[in-house]
């Protein structure tokens, strides 16, 4: 085998697993697409764009090596994962359809938004985010579904601006009642 193929890619999983039990097409289902991995071929170690029937998308290949748990057998595949551009991830983030974004804030107290690939987290890289992540964005952004978080920042600012009725309504009450009071004297 080419090591040097093997080694050049951009990023490899190493994971161990039981081959009696692993389903491959359950394994990679979130991903746009999976092969086995053909040591005759090359891989392109670049951001690649390419239609896998999801539109014109930056992806990379990166390498999964699964080690069965019974005898060390490897099997290894190749899958692509989408690339984010600065600007992609700038427009999906308000509509982000990650775990963190989607649970109540009761839930949210004991969850680290890093470990949810939340596309509002500027700590993850634009190479990082899950394939699931990005796609359920995007179907949320097509409905125009808001993530929790913007909602809530919605919400800040009608409250404000509720606050500022009452006061107003506050202040016509307090005319009002002194009109009165000098009529009265
Ligand atoms: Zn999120």
């Amino acid at each position: 085998m080419d090591t040097n193929t093997f080694q050049g890619f951009p990023s490899i999983v190493y994971t161990s697993c039981d081959f009696a039990t692993f389903d491959e097409n359950n394994y990679f289902a979130n991903f746009h697409y999976y092969e086995v991995f053909d040591e005759t071929k090359e891989y392109s170690k670049k951001t690649f764009k390419h239609d896998y029937g999801y539109g014109n998308r930056n992806y990379q290949f990166c390498l999964y090596e699964f080690r069965n748990i019974l005898d060390n057998a490897i099997k290894k595949y190749v899958v692509v994962n989408e690339i984010l551009t600065g600007e992609e991830r700038w427009k999906l983030k308000d509509y982000c359809g990650c775990k963190y974004c989607l649970s109540d804030d009761n839930k949210k107290m004991f969850m680290d938004q890093g470990n949810y690939s939340c596309l509002l987290d500027t700590d993850i890289e634009l190479d990082s985010f899950d394939q699931k992540v990005i796609d359920d964005t995007r179907e949320r952004m097509k409905l125009g579904l808001l993530s929790v978080v913007k909602k809530e920042v919605k919400k800040e600012v009608n409250l404000e601006n509720d606050h500022w009725s009452i006061l107003s309504l506050m202040g016509i009450c307090i005319v009002v009642s002194a009109y009165f009071l000098i009529k009265t004297i």
